[in-house]
């Protein structure tokens, strides 16, 4: 009987450290604007299927599928009020409008991040371009491209999809 009970735990044990490892998201490092500090964040996984249920057509088409608005179609491209841009997909913090400038491209535009951690870079050369894409750093949503044709201070420009963000005003 004890030692009946005692496997029961066992394997009990030994399947939910099996569940645990097989659903344990790998966590990243990225800058909360509203904490003022580095935090710790899982990363978000989904399927097509979640993704397509959760977004909008044209979102899922840009962050999922790495499409572009046109020009001059997005919300946010004259949009200067003042507040977080964060994704579209996951909700993780991305740019400041005090990094916001008018490129006159028709997309919304940044010099910077608001942290680098925020963000990963990628080599992209599709239609025969070579480009470097920007996506989240949490979901891996697709964001738009940096090129390095921008003001100062950083001389980038951070041409964004307005459909990749969602907007929150600063209190
Ligand atoms: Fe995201």
């Amino acid at each position: 009987m004890k030692t009946t009970g005692l496997l029961v735990i066992m394997l009990f044990a030994g399947l939910s450290a099996g569940i645990s490892l097989a659903t344990a998201a790998e966590e990243i490092k990225v800058y909360s604007v509203e904490q003022g500090r580095y935090v710790m964040t899982e990363k978000v996984d989904k399927s097509a299927a979640e993704w397509r249920e959760q977004l909008t057509r044209e979102e899922y088409h840009i962050l999922r599928e790495k499409g572009t608005e046109p020009a001059f179609t997005g919300k946010y491209d004259k949009h200067y009020a003042k507040g977080i841009y964060h994704c579209a997909g996951c909700g993780l913090e991305l740019f400041s409008s005090a990094d916001k400038f008018d490129s006159g491209t028709g997309w919304p535009s940044f010099t910077a991040p608001v942290a680098a951690e925020n963000i990963a870079t990628k080599d992209d050369s599709s239609f025969f371009i070579s480009r470097t894409e920007v996506l989240c750093a949490r979901c891996g949503g697709h964001l738009g491209h940096v090129f390095n044709d921008g003001p100062k201070p950083t001389g980038l420009r951070y041409c964004m999809n307005s459909a990749s963000l969602e907007f929150v005003a600063s209190k």
